[in-house]
């Protein structure tokens, strides 16, 4: 029978989720969906050192901003909960307690101090069947010594015993079989005392275990982990029902080698984060791609197509399209370049999609930021005034710089359009073009565009230059939509005053 398909994200709560996880938490979703399984959010918050408060709560925001949603998980409960490592103290400490029993573990006395000075003595040390002889660890030490030691309450840690001589078999559905040598490997550390906490990787594999997850996706970070974890998984006796691995390609600078950071992000304007973020201790602010201006459709596209393709070229494609295309034979291995500038294109993309209604909704507080009351202006005044300039944009923030003159007259003149345009002659003409415009029955586009242009002609005027001077009075420059648009839907009477003052007020140039 085919496994049924349970997938997590695993995040720790130890600052903003960054976009290279939002990825790992669509491929997750998409997988899932995929195959009709189960998402799983499972929070790793194991490191109380590395805890940040807020985290949590920006991981769950950033998750539903962008609609990726979980079946089971902290929120949503589920049959194998609590869904928070640091409420699963119990289990673990049971699961430690088995590899011990199972002489697969074992206690280790070293203080931090006896570490650090075995560190300096031997080059590249490392806690392993070679060097775990010297040390104070159970295996090591006789059976009274280490019974005072624990009786006494002296801290300890459990290291997992990794025998030499062992090829480990890691089956990634991205990379094929990858082959190490368990030598390379040390005694890693699976549980203090001190915080009576186990570390990432006894609760990781517990989880996956108890929660029956059937697939591990993650980053490629996590690869050089996968062999400790297949080695747990076996000394727990669980190797028939190990997860298949996935380990997701890396997110890459857009420009030059390795791996996106944050100062890339800073350095060429883009977020690596999904939401804003205040840090709570620096108090420093980092911008996301919700308050960037980003449609959450968009940046799901953008991420899904960054380690994936659907084998064609297609790249504009919906939440429920993604999912039907989904499969790991089309994720790359090698790392994707985190190209923002196609980030931008699909947000303009997906701005030209959505209707002019709701992208006038949107506007609205940007004119409020601009001291422009929304209420002032119909709702189909505003709808109409974005959809004449809609597809100039990649963000809603930028209608302002292309919409403006809808809502405010220009208080300026664009200086090189006024040389190039406006002269001695022009005020008169504008005169006249008034009583053009006032004459007219109907202001629709189409109906004064032809009597306009009629009257330039019969009067043998440049038709340049008086469009363009009508243009730089009602908007302040030389560019924008169709001018017997703007005018259609700025009525005559805002348009005439906007001739009137400019005729007034434009100096003509020396
Ligand atoms: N807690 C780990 C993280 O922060 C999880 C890695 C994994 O998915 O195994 O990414």
């Amino acid at each position: 029978m085919e496994r049924e398909v349970r997938v997590r994200f695993a995040p720790s709560p130890t600052g903003p989720l960054h976009i290279g996880g939002v990825r790992t938490a669509l491929y997750n979703f998409l997988f899932a969906r995929r195959h009709g399984g189960k998402m799983i959010l499972r929070i790793e918050d194991t490191d109380s050192q590395r805890f940040v408060p807020g985290a949590e709560a920006y991981i769950n925001e950033a998750l539903a901003w962008l609609g990726i949603e979980f079946d089971e998980g902290v929120k949503e409960g589920g049959p194998y909960g609590p869904y928070k490592q640091s409420e699963r103290r119990d289990i673990y400490r049971e699961y430690v307690q088995k590899l011990i029993d199972a002489g697969r573990a074992y206690y280790a006395f070293d203080t931090p101090a006896e570490l650090e000075a075995k560190r300096a003595e031997v080059a590249n040390f490392q806690y392993d069947a070679s060097t775990r002889g010297t040390m104070r660890n159970s295996l090591a030490m006789p059976a009274e010594e280490v019974k005072v030691l624990m009786d006494a309450g002296t801290p300890y840690v459990v290291r997992f015993l990794v025998e030499p001589g062992r090829d480990v078999e890691v089956n990634d559905l991205i990379r094929g079989k990858v082959v190490i040598k368990s030598d390379i490997l040390d005694d890693k550390v699976l549980y203090k005392s001190a915080d009576d906490l186990p570390t990432y990787h006894l609760a990781n594999i517990v989880d996956d275990h108890l929660m029956r997850v059937s697939h591990v996706i993650r980053g490629e970070e996590w690869l050089p982990s996968a062999p400790l974890h297949v080695l747990l998984y076996e000394a727990f006796g669980w190797a028939d029902t190990m997860p298949d691995f996935v380990h997701l390609p890396l997110l890459l600078k857009p420009d030059g080698k390795g791996k996106l950071s944050k100062r890339d992000g800073d350095r060429l304007g883009f977020p690596v984060f999904p939401l804003e973020w205040h840090d709570p201790k620096s108090g420093n602010i980092s911008t996301g791609y919700r308050e960037s201006g980003y449609l959450p459709e968009a940046v799901v596209n953008f991420l899904a197509l960054l380690g994936w393709n659907p084998g064609d070229d297609t790249e504009v494609m919906s939440m429920d399209e993604l999912i039907k295309k989904f499969s790991f034979e089309h994720c790359s291995k090698s790392g994707a370049k985190f190209a923002f500038e196609k980030g931008k294109w699909f947000n303009h993309t997906y701005l030209q999609e959505i209707s002019n209604a709701e992208l006038a909704t949107l506007f609205k507080p940007v004119l409020l930021q601009h001291g422009v009351n929304p209420e002032d202006f119909s709702d189909e005044y505003i709808t109409r005034a974005v959809a004449m300039v809609k597809s100039r944009i990649n963000f809603v923030s930028e209608l302002w710089d292309h919409a403006r003159f809808f809502f405010i007259a220009p208080d300026s003149y664009d200086a090189k359009a006024v040389k190039k345009r406006w002269s001695a002659e022009t005020p008169a003409i504008m005169t006249e073009l008034v009583d053009v415009l006032e004459g007219l029955d109907d202001f629709s586009s189409a109906a004064a565009e032809p009597v306009v242009l009629a009257w330039i002609a019969d009067k043998g005027y440049h038709l340049g230059n008086v469009m363009n001077a009508f243009r730089l009075a009602v908007v302040g420059e030389c560019k924008g939509p169709h001018m017997f648009d703007i005018t259609e839907l700025m009525g005559c009477a805002e348009t005439v005053r906007r001739i009137r003052i400019a005729a007034e007020r434009i100096q003509i140039p020396e």
